[in-house]
């Protein structure tokens, strides 16, 4: 399926992150490719559709940068070959799911690109707000691009501004004050690895080190994988330079006060992993304590409380913890399902659903089941489950959920279908309980989101319609190509 247009093609109703980045720079001169490969690996949920290395030599000729991108996974796109062929010590790396911008070769990530002062080399995470009227802007003055992602909207603002700046980490905090919305970024110029994390801080970026290498990525479950010990969060707002003769030198001039900042409250309830901290806070603690207030604030008599696979399992544990019921496990899922499985039609047999989640039949046989989910997006995938464990003999099917009800799209990097094809909009919960056949349902409660990470200022536009900036007036999704 390489080099060719791929249909979105996920036949379940859950929702998708954007990207993630990673970037790393040996301060002893070994090669990072094959590290960045191993980061991005462990990043890979957070972006199927394509992925790319780039890397260049900071004692070689000025931005000699070697590129490899396509569609694909990692393990798809990347061959031992190819990543003994690409020689440097400084790259960047990207992992991608697209929100803004068609899923093409073109458009993935990272960008690299040659100016005046030398090469770039560019990842990001997130979706810019402003990136139309940038673009524009840039196009009347002669802009020529190649992709139709707002990330290279990023690229050429921080070329622009390189021109008038003393330094590239000037240029990229001069760019990221004239970009509006979510980003994360990762940004390799020939001597210097940057990182840049919007003033709130919606996308998680954090710093790592291992030996004399630096590294920043989305998610600190990367570190891990490679050995690296986990340094800090890159703050929201905050432009970090790394260089072999300064270290890690901060710019917080963006910074915002701490009320401001407004974190993607689903990293912790579904995107990230669960061994990853963000911010000071634990994924996996945060998704225990969802379960724990469900059972406090929704309670409900049952034998056994199970979790849907992946992210509704910790939460489960918290709801079994709370309440004394005991904790089962009711699913098994095949993890092989990705990003180019072939949907079935509605006049197959096979179930989408069935395909991806089979229940244990003995695990549920008689039993009043607690079925804990991250979110209800249209409901489709949920009906379905439940008819499942009711097909395999459980006598109740009560739902409980660990998110509030989306009923508000997002402009910040998440794939919130429109309104009208939420379950919950123009729905009464006891309207989605009867849609989606089960027992009772319950949601987590708005006001429990910040507790979730101990009181850290938070994001939940999708769920009160009330965005930490002014929203754009039109859905701005899918833009260029239009
Ligand atoms: S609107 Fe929702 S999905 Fe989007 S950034 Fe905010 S909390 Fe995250």
């Amino acid at each position: 399926m390489k080099n060719k247009e791929l249909e979105k093609n996920t036949p379940w109703d859950d929702l998708h992150e954007e990207c993630g980045v990673f970037g790393m720079y040996d301060f002893d001169g070994h090669d990072v490719a094959s590290t960045i490969y191993y980061g991005l690996f462990a990043l890979q949920h957070r972006g199927q559709e394509s992925c790319g290395i780039a890397v260049s030599k900071t004692d070689g000729p000025k931005g000699k940068v070697t590129t490899h991108k396509d569609m694909g996974l990692v393990n798809e796109v990347f061959t031992q070959d190819i990543l003994e062929s690409m020689k440097g010590d400084i790259g960047v790396g990207h992992v991608r799911y697209s929100t803004a911008g068609a899923s093409t070769r073109e458009n993935a990530q990272p960008l690299v690109l040659n100016y005046v002062k030398g090469t770039l080399g560019l990842a990001h995470n997130g979706n810019l707000i402003n990136a139309n009227e940038l673009r524009r802007e840039l196009e009347y003055t002669g802009a020529i691009f190649q992709t139709t992602i707002d990330s290279e909207v990023i690229a050429y603002h921080i070329a622009r501004e390189r021109l008038n700046s003393d330094n590239v980490e000037e240029a990229v905090r001069r760019a990221a004050q004239k970009i509006q919305g979510a980003f994360a970024l990762v940004v390799m110029s020939p001597r210097k690895l940057i990182g840049a994390r919007d003033p709130y801080g919606f996308k998680p970026l954090c710093i790592g080190k291992r030996d004399n290498a630096y590294i920043l990525t989305s998610e600190s479950c990367a570190l891990d994988t490679l050995g690296a010990e986990f340094v800090r969060d890159v703050l929201p707002g905050e432009v970090v330079t790394i260089t072999p003769e300064k270290g890690i030198v901060s710019d917080t001039t963006m910074c915002l006060e701490k009320e401001r900042q407004a974190r993607c409250i689903f990293e912790y309830i579904y995107f990230a992993r669960p061994d990853s901290q963000i911010d000071g806070i634990g994924v996996y603690d945060s998704r225990i304590k969802a379960g724990r207030f469900l059972a406090m604030d929704s309670p409900v008599e049952a034998d056994l409380v199970v979790g849907v696979p992946e992210s509704g399992n910790a939460a489960a544990l918290g709801y079994a913890m709370e309440s004394g019921i005991p904790y089962g496990t009711a699913f098994v899922k095949n993890g092989y399902v990705g990003r180019t499985f072939i949907k079935p039609k509605q006049s197959n047999r096979e179930s989408s659903v069935k395909i991806k989640l089979n229940v244990l039949k003995e695990a549920v046989d008689g039993k009043r089941v607690i079925m804990i989910d991250d979110s209800i997006v249209r409901g489709t995938t949920s009906d379905r489950i439940v008819r499942m464990l009711r097909d395999a003999g459980a006598t109740e099917v009560h739902v409980r959920i660990s998110s509030p009800p989306f009923l508000w799209p997002c402009y910040f990097g998440t794939d919130i279908p429109e309104r009208e094809q939420l379950i919950a909009y123009n729905r009464t919960i006891e309207e989605i309980r009867d849609v989606i056949g089960a027992d009772s349902l319950g949601y987590l409660e708005i006001p429990r989101l910040e507790e979730l990470v101990n009181g850290l200022s938070i994001c939940k536009g999708c769920f009160t319609g009330k965005y930490p900036m002014e929203p754009p007036k039109e859905d701005i999704r899918g833009d260029f190509e239009r």
